[in-house]
This record gives C-alpha cells, structure tokens and sequence, in this order.
C-alpha cells in the first residue's frame, strides 16, 4: 500500500473522512479526521496534536506530567499499510497513526513507536512476533439510564446464534471487507457474551487489527441499535470479557522458533525461556496488559481469566495456556495464549511489554518451572506456596506498583512513555478506589 493506491481507493469507495486513529494511555481509541480531498497533504505532514493527550485519562481528566501540556504539539501522521475503508460508516475509512515530534522523530510517548522499537529488538535475533487478539464482548441494549444484556441464552449456545445472527453476518462482512479474516465466532458464557477472533499478523498490525476489531464491534452493533462493551467486566454477575492474545515468534525463512518437534509439548527452549520471562514478569506486566479498574473484577480465581501466574497446557486457569496445536500442522500453530489481558488495554503498549518480558527470559535463560495441569485456585494456600505459585494482584494500584518496580518493562517503554502512562492509571485507581460499586462498572461500560 502506498499514498497513490490509498487515493484510488478513496475514489472508488467515494471516501469524504479519512479518520487519523490513536490508542491512548487510557486504552482510549482517539483520533482526528481529515477530508479526503486532502488527503495527500496529510499522509506526508500528518495532523497536530497537543502532547497534552497522552495525560488524559479514560474519564477526559487530564493528568500533570512534565513534558505533556498546555504547550507543545505532536503530529499524527497515519501508517499507510494501516488504511482500509470502513464498510460500517458512510464514506469514511481511518489510518492507524504514530505521533511525531516536529522534527519527525518518533515522539518518547508514542505507544505505537514504543511497539516499533521493540519489533527492532526482536528483529536483531531475525525474529518477528505474530500476534492477535481474541476479542470477547457483551451484545446490549439500552434501557433507561443502563444497558442491559441483549440475551438470556447459554454458552455456545445456537439459540444465541439464531438471535445474534443479522449481527453476526454484517461484523464477519465488515471485518473481512477491512483485509481481517475472520478465524472464530461464537456466543459466550455472560449473557449477550460473544467472541470472534481473526488471524494472526506481525505485532505492530496485530495492534492495528485489534483496535479496528474494537471499533467494528462496536459500531456493527450500533448499525443495529445495540450497544457492545468489550470491557472487562461489564456485569458484576456475568463472566468478564478477555482480550487473550495468542502469540508466536518466528525467524525470516518462515520457521516458527517456538516449535521443536522433539521436544515436551512441542516447545522449543526459546520459547520456554520466553514463558520463563512473561511469568517473571507478569505481576507487572498485568498492569499494561489489565490495565483498567474493572480489568481486577475480572481477573478472579476460577472465571477462566486467570489469576495466578502459571503457565499449562490447555489451562484455562493458567495466565498462559500452552494452546494444543491443530492436528494438521503443529509446526504452523504452535502458540501461546495470554490469559491476563483484556481490551481496556492500549495493545501497542500490551504487546511491547509483552515482547520486553519474554526478551528477558530469553536473554537470561529464565526456566518457566513446571507447568500447572489443575485450577491452581483450587490448591489450598499451602499446597500452592510448596509449588511457589504466585497469586497476580488484585487490583489495578497494587499492578502499578509492580510495574513501577519493574525495571525491564519500564526501561523498554522509557521515561516518558512510563510516566504519562502510571500518572493515568493511578489517576484512574484512584477515581474508584475502594469497593466496586454500580458507578464504577457504568463508566467503564461503554469506553472499551
Ligand atoms: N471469559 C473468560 C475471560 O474473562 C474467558 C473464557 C474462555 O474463553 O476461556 O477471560
Ligand atoms: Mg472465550
């Protein structure tokens, strides 16, 4: 894709809004559009923005950090492999931005650069990450001043697929016209609970992807007169809604590095030293990947979210389930999926961090132990201290002090990029602090 073809398809399509897309601190997806007869201009100088939003937490409450503010600009400029037209808006299509200072460096608090940097690291080993992200949502209706699920019906059940099936058809048109092949959809255990998952693309598309999943769900559903939340936990008595993120490393000729066929469970060292990082690391890494107040409503013992840092194969309570390869080509996909995470997080800051841990675990040869087959909740508190299984925190400030500790993730995202991302969070934790009360779950409804 270059400037030329996107100008052609914006003809073609009649395209009057180019939307210009950022992911923010606050896991927020934020933008400015442009016309579409000025285009051109645009994609070469990009569009200002004042560095004062990446102090802006999810609830529009600007933070003070030194080197945002009142004064200052960064420019917008979109990725051009990121354009598509948005078959669920009129006349529109949206670019994926990097936010660049003026002498068109990459801006130290530009997630999407953060994730660029880490994709060089890993380029530096000849390997790149695949990644994507599962995407679970509550399908609702508006009622009065809340929303309520849009069904009553059972896990996996086809009498959600019967009712969800006009919806179902226009999102799987809509992702596939947008170049994301659909891989799964299903309806879930919460009530008006559904996933739907796509294929796997290197990490920075892959959190392209994500955010264009996010924004497709959610405005298919609109074009239905229903609302979806992806947030983690949208009912206090309904299952949460995961964003799992299933991963793998693979070098340039094609091999996938985290396979070996003659190895336990197919699993190369390299990625049982990248498992040994994640885990080292998850205690902070959960801070990035649950990044929310609601994310810890979710993140509970035996909701099949994970809440100990575990890895097994096929665990659905482990934090990392080793995923059983498909019978016809183990080598193709062998991956590892990331229970801890959900769709309040900012997925370039998600998968950078990501790819810092298991760096980390790679570099220092870190062993994963041995990988738990039973709920580790169901363990009493002494059989799971013998096995040194360690409890993930339970709420978004205890996350946060982890990862300021976390010298590894801190120093991959940088000064900058570290401060304005704790001050938003923190600012958040602070907002709901105390017990979870009806406040809480309706402000995060409708944000993610
Ligand atoms: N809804 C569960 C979660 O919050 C995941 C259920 C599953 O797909 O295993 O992560
Ligand atoms: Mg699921």
């Amino acid at each position: 894709m270059n400037v030329e073809q996107i100008l052609k398809d914006v003809q073609t399509a009649e395209v009057r809004l180019v939307r210009f897309l950022y992911c923010d601190n606050g896991g927020i997806i934020r933008g400015k559009t442009t016309s579409a007869a000025r285009l051109a201009d645009r994609c070469a100088d990009g569009i200002g923005l004042t560095k004062a939003m990446m102090a802006m937490n999810a609830f529009d409450r600007l933070q003070t950090v030194e080197g945002t503010g009142a004064v200052g600009e960064v420019r917008l400029v979109p990725d051009v492999q990121s354009f598509t037209v948005l078959p669920y808006a009129p006349h529109s299509a949206v670019m994926y931005c990097d936010q660049l200072e003026q002498d068109r460096t990459p801006w130290a608090a530009c997630p999407r650069s953060f994730l660029r940097r880490m994709e060089a690291r890993l380029a530096g080993y000849g390997w790149h990450l695949q990644a994507s992200f599962e995407a679970e949502f509550s399908l609702c209706r508006r009622e009065g001043d809340g929303y309520v699920p849009f069904d009553e019906t059972l896990c996996f059940s086809s009498i959600a697929m019967a009712l969800a099936g006009p919806f179902a058809d226009d999102l799987v048109a809509a992702l596939e016209a947008q170049g994301l092949p659909v891989e799964q959809y299903y309806p879930e255990l919460g009530h008006g609970q559904h996933e739907i998952s796509i294929r796997h693309s290197r990490a920075l598309s892959a959190a392209d992807n994500h955010l264009k999943l996010r924004e497709t769900i959610r405005s298919v559903a609109l074009n239905h007169g229903l609302y979806a939340s992806l947030a983690p936990k949208p009912f206090p008595q309904q299952a949460g809604n995961g964003g799992h993120i299933h991963f793998s490393l693979w070098d340039e000729s094609g091999r996938n590095v985290f396979y070996d066929p003659q190895a336990a469970r197919g699993l190369s060292d390299t990625a049982r030293h990248f498992i040994g990082g994640v885990l080292t690391h998850l205690p902070a890494l959960v801070a990035v990947t649950c990044p929310s107040v609601n994310s810890y409503r979710r993140l509970q013992p035996q909701s099949w979210s994970s809440a100990y840092a575990v890895y097994g194969y096929d665990n659905r309570e482990a934090a990392i389930r080793i995923a059983s390869p498909f019978w016809s080509d183990a080598h193709g996909t062998t991956n590892l999926e990331l229970k801890a995470a959900d769709s309040s997080c900012n997925p370039y800051l998600a998968l950078g961090c990501l790819i810092a841990a298991g760096l980390d675990g790679v570099e220092r040869q870190l062993d994963p132990g041995a990988e738990v087959l039973v709920d580790p909740g169901a363990l009493t508190d002494a059989e799971r201290q013998e096995r040194k299984i360690r409890r993930l925190p339970s709420s978004l400030s205890t996350a946060l002090d982890e990862f300021e500790d976390d010298r590894v993730l801190c120093d991959n995202m940088g000064d900058l990029l570290t401060r304005t991302f704790v001050a938003v969070r923190r600012s958040e934790a602070e907002m709901f602090a105390g017990e979870a009360t009806d406040d809480e779950f309706s402000q995060h409804f409708f944000k993610y």
